[in-house]
């Protein structure tokens, strides 16, 4: 049940009873497509051929790896209206978010990763201090892992696995990917268009399922699992991966804080903050999900925020002019529904939207823009990741007060600093916990190929994007030379009193890294290599 490439593809490839997973246009509960359910076999079967695949793929030159990154990417261009409007029907967005928030991005990182690898995993020489006198040197050179596992999310069906499999490509890596269960006709499409490309048959396997056939991925012996999704399901793949010291990234959920002064742009601020917390829905890992404004201005931006939600056009998210489409499916929603209730029911106020869509399509996943003011830290809707579309907004006193309650969460993703002030924002900037601070700016750094991507605390381990990102996905290797091997090492056998205290004097002068110190042991230091060249 391994779909290698297109859904027409999509064969069975075991006699047993197929399952399936049955893909939904969630702004209309319309069907879309039916994929295999991948089990733990096909999983295993598309390991084996990546790493087959792998083999030779990783002797390739960056250039050539390069090659085809970029016929692939002309292939994305060529295709770009059509897999923009797969992207926005299974995933519920608007055509134009699926442009600019998923084809865009991933066009540039293409580029970037086709033209930039062979420099940001440029073999390095290592600076090691004293040891370069005796003739040594050392130099690290990255090397393929081998497979990398992919397992992603359907908020950013095609942008966050896409990403994630041209640097493992770039790498030199095999990869086997397993799309979300709620958008595997994107997963589908990632697949074809590198087979269009002309990639090695094999070397990048989709596979379509749901949590079982991403928990067989964990168990399959790849030799890395990139994980994005829920917090629940990254401590389970760290668990699984754990069992077998299988590296893992993990990219999970947020909670991200935007934090107002009094001397920031309101009109600006209050823009970034209803696109941060209503594009794609709210259902972005980086959205604005709580919002502190000074008290000082607290009025005039809530007027403004509530005057544009107002203002939004919620549409399904083929129709023109489209701001705000679908949620993903009705458990995102429900989620949605029972923060927005606790919340009021102690004591949060309305003050934009609050509800399902009442115009929506019959089966359709929708919820307006809301706008909650009133809200506190006791509330589901300020800890817990609500992941739709909902801005709460609290006010504050003091820089202090605003960096403590950002701090507050166990989630440490992105957060973002407003003031005309730059160097407060830095300073505010740099005592958030979280791995992307933005000043002026919200949300779209995922965006940028070349900035590192993650977040700490229960927000995930490790990198995408970026020369860290990329690092990810290899193997360091230090390689270390020995320019004078004639001589034996000092700190060979035959320990002599002599020895012994050349080792003393190597505590006291050489261990200080100091040339200078190590010049006043020299004789001694000669001496025992000269004594051990004539012993041998
Ligand atoms: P999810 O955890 O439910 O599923 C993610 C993927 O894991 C899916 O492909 C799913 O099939 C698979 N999966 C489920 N159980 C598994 C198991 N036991 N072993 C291995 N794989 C398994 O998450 P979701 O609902 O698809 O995505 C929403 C979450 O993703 C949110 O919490 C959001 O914040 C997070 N997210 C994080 C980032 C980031 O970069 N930090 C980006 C996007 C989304």
């Amino acid at each position: 049940m391994v779909t290698q490439i297109s859904q027409t593809q999509a064969v069975p490839l075991q006699t047993e009873a197929v399952r399936e997973v049955v893909s939904y246009d969630p702004a209309t509960g319309e069907e879309l497509g039916r994929v295999p359910l991948g089990s733990a076999e096909d999983v295993a079967r598309a390991v084996a051929r990546a790493r087959e695949a792998q083999k030779s793929w990783g002797t390739l030159s960056f250039r050539e790896r390069g090659a085809l990154v970029m016929r692939a990417r002309a292939v994305v261009l060529e295709e770009l209206e059509e897999i923009g409007a797969l992207i926005s029907r299974e995933a519920g967005k608007p055509e134009a978010e699926s442009l600019s928030m998923e084809l865009v991005p991933t066009l540039d990182l293409m580029q970037f990763f086709a033209r930039r690898s062979a420099r940001l995993l440029k073999p390095e020489t290592i600076d090691i201090g004293l040891y370069r006198f005796l003739g040594r040197s050392s130099k690290i050179v990255y090397r393929p892992l081998g497979v990398v596992g992919i397992i992603s999310p359907w908020n950013f069906p095609w942008a966050i696995p896409l990403g994630e499999v041209v640097m493992a490509l770039m790498a030199g890596n095999g990869v086997v990917l397993k799309p979300s269960e709620l958008t595997p006709l994107v997963g589908l499409k990632i697949g074809e268009v590198f087979r269009r490309a002309g990639l090695p048959e094999g070397l990048l396997e989709v596979v379509t399922g749901d949590g079982s056939t991403g928990q067989a991925l964990t168990e399959a012996g790849v030799d890395k699992i990139m994980f994005t999704g829920s917090v629940a399901t990254g401590r389970r793949v760290a668990e699984a991966a754990a069992r077998r010291l299988t590296p893992v990234v993990l990219e999970l959920g947020g909670k991200d804080p935007m934090i107002v002064f009094e001397d920031a742009d309101i009109e600006a601020a209050s823009s970034a903050a209803v696109w941060g917390a209503f594009a794609n829905s709210g259902q972005a890992c980086a959205s604005v999900e709580r919002c502190y404004v000074h008290e000082r201005v607290v009025e005039e931006f809530t007027a403004r925020v509530v005057e544009k939600t107002r203002a939004l056009r919620q549409q399904t998210g083929a129709s023109e002019g489209t701001d705000v489409a679908a949620m993903s499916s009705e458990r995102q929603l429900r989620i949605v529904e029972e923060h927005i209730r606790e919340a009021v029911s102690r004591g949060a106020r309305v003050l934009a939207g609050g509800a399902r869509w009442k115009d929506a399509p019959e089966r359709g996943t929708f919820h307006e823009p809301t706008v909650l003011a009133g809200v506190n830290h006791t509330m589901d809707v300020m800890r817990e990741e609500t992941f739709g579309p909902v801005l709460p907004l609290m006010s504050f006193k003091t820089e202090e007060e605003a960096v403590r309650l950002a701090n507050d969460s166990q989630f440490g993703l992105t957060a973002s600093v407003w003031t005309r002030d730059i160097t407060r924002g830095r300073r505010v900037a740099e005592r958030i916990e979280a791995g992307t601070v933005m000043v002026n700016e919200v949300l779209y750094t995922h965006g940028i190929a070349q900035t590192p991507w993650g977040g700490v605390k229960q927000s995930g381990l490790g990198r995408t994007h970026g020369r860290l990102g990329l690092l990810e996905m290899v193997a360091p290797q230090h390689i270390h030379v020995n320019r004078l091997a004639r001589l034996h090492d000092a700190w060979w056998f035959g320990y002599t009193p002599e020895a012994t205290r050349l080792f003393r004097s190597l505590a006291r002068r050489f261990a200080t890294g100091s040339a200078l110190q190590t010049m006043l042991i020299s004789p001694q230091l000669l001496r025992r290599l000269l004594d051990k060249r004539r012993r041998h």
